[in-house]
């Protein structure tokens, strides 16, 4: 390892630190335990030659949103991380990214659920995916509308490959993550009233909430999953060369 390497890596334990102590004081705040609750670092502002250090470091659940990011990332830990797409998923790069991921967390239409499944029959095993829905009702994002989830549940309970176990959002940019609360009200609470129209061959356990900017609320609010990325890397991802 370079003395650069080496430095780079002191940063990035220094960073998991610091977020590991907010997300404990969240937890704390919220009276949960620590092991409720999975760090997923999101990968997309770091140089590929980092990649290797993140495992060092005490990341070993990664992700990425680009497929074709994540085919050549994931080569690059192989054996040491576990990945998640947490981006859109086109249909034509599904065969390729699904034998690579543990979960893909942006399953946010029925024909990519549906291809999903065709595909995931056609191997004979069941991959795990969390419904995205934009809580927000932003016009940018992706995802389900909660009424159209609701209206969806027939079809997805006949998806029999797939197994859904929770839901994701993505808040809005706010200065002040309190404004991103309701969003992840929103999630949770169309989580509790789904839950029992859905299958049992699902379980909705998971919510896929909060980002860089307002985790703790979402820890608050009950998430299981975090996808943090420039609380993780801010500090290693300027002046090394990293785009995207
Ligand atoms: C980039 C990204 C994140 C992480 O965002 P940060 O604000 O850098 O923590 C989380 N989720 C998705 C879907 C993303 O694209």
């Amino acid at each position: 390892m370079s003395a650069s390497q080496s430095q780079i890596l002191t940063t990035l334990h220094r960073a998991v630190d610091a977020v590991e102590q907010r997300i404990n004081a969240a937890c704390d705040r919220a009276g949960r335990k620590r092991s409720a609750i999975q760090l997923v670092a999101v990968t997309k502002t770091l140089p590929d030659n980092l990649i290797p250090l993140l495992p060092e470091a005490g990341l070993d659940v990664l992700a990425e949103n680009r497929p074709q990011v994540l085919w050549r990332r994931h080569e690059l830990v192989e054996g040491r991380a576990r990945w998640h797409m947490i981006g859109h998923l086109q249909r034509n790069k599904i065969e390729r990214t699904l034998p690579l991921v543990e979960l893909v967390h942006s399953a946010d239409s029925l024909r990519l659920l549906s291809a999903i499944n065709q595909l995931a029959l056609s191997q004979g095993h069941r991959v795990r995916v969390l419904i995205e829905v934009n809580t927000s009702g932003e016009e940018n994002k992706g995802g389900f509308a909660p009424n159209d989830l609701e209206r969806n549940i027939a079809a997805i309970n006949d998806l029999r490959a797939v197994h859904v176990c929770g839901l994701m959002t993505m808040a809005p940019l706010e200065e002040d993550p309190e404004h991103c609360r309701p969003c992840f009200w929103e999630l949770r609470r169309l989580r509790d009233s789904l839950a029992s129209a859905l299958a049992p061959a699902h379980s909705l356990t998971e919510l896929s909430m909060g980002m860089s900017n307002d985790f703790e609320v979402a820890i608050e609010e009950g998430a299981t999953l975090v996808r943090i990325g420039s609380a993780l890397f801010g500090d290693v991802a300027t002046g090394s060369g990293a785009s995207g």
